[in-house]
């Protein structure tokens, strides 16, 4: 069984999916995290985010036990993470060169510690237009600007980051942006996804919404 969930930042991808992989013994992607990799890597060695080649020289070394390493960085997910991520994920060279190692991983789905998984569940971008377009099950999950801008102001106060909702905002209309007007796997739902918009749906909703689909797959 192989699920793809897809959309912008802060729409729920990661909570659907943190609940879908534990529910179904799914081994979890986030492949948000190859990007970031990537981006952070650029950052560490203080390398301008505008050199594509030397991004893609990163990724072409980047494997999964180095990405894993980077993850625990505090920068990882911070805004400067985050913008890392989205300018070096624009490049279709950088995109190509961690296709494989997205794809190989529904190959021998295996949780953390090493137990086989009944399959894979993969959050991102574009996991259901280009990563695994066999999926079973493939969701597109959004909702409106200012809620997910909110959603995720909220989360950085909890964990003692200091911003502005308005710099959370800004930041999430620039990484939108460039997500759905690059020219490689563009932001978009796959034709055959499930549009799901959380914009007025509490958790309990949204997956009570999601599971049939699943179930009927099953
Ligand atoms: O999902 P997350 O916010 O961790 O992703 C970080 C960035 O990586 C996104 O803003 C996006 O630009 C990029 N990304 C992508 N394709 C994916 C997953 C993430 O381009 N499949």
């Amino acid at each position: 069984m192989i699920i793809t969930v897809d959309g912008p930042a802060a729409a729920g991808k990661g909570t659907i999916s943190d609940y879908l992989s534990k529910k179904y013994k799914l081994a979890y992607f986030d492949t948000g995290m190859v990007y970031r990799a990537v981006g952070l890597q650029m950052v560490l060695i203080g390398e301008d985010l505008s050199n594509k080649d030397a991004a893609l020289k990163i990724a072409q070394n980047m494997t999964f036990p180095q990405m894993m390493e980077l993850s625990i960085h505090p920068d990882f997910r911070s805004d400067i993470g985050s913008h890392a991520a989205s300018v070096i994920s624009v490049y279709p060279e950088v995109r190509t060169a961690l296709l494989k190692m997205q794809q190989n991983f529904a190959l021998n789905p295996v949780f953390a510690d090493g137990t086989p998984a009944n399959g894979v569940i993969y959050d991102g971008r574009d996991t259901g237009t280009v990563i695994c377009p066999q999926a079973d099950l493939k969701l597109f999950v959004t909702a409106s600007t200012e809620v997910r801008a909110e959603r995720r102001h909220k989360e950085f106060l909890q964990k003692g980051i200091i911003t502005t909702y308005q710099k959370v905002l800004d930041d999430m209309i620039a990484r939108d942006e460039r997500d759905c007007n690059r020219s490689a796997a563009p932001l978009k739902p796959a034709d055959d996804a499930v549009i799901i918009d959380t914009s007025n749906l509490d958790i309990e909703a949204v997956l009570a919404y999601i599971i049939p689909l699943v179930e009927a797959k099953i």
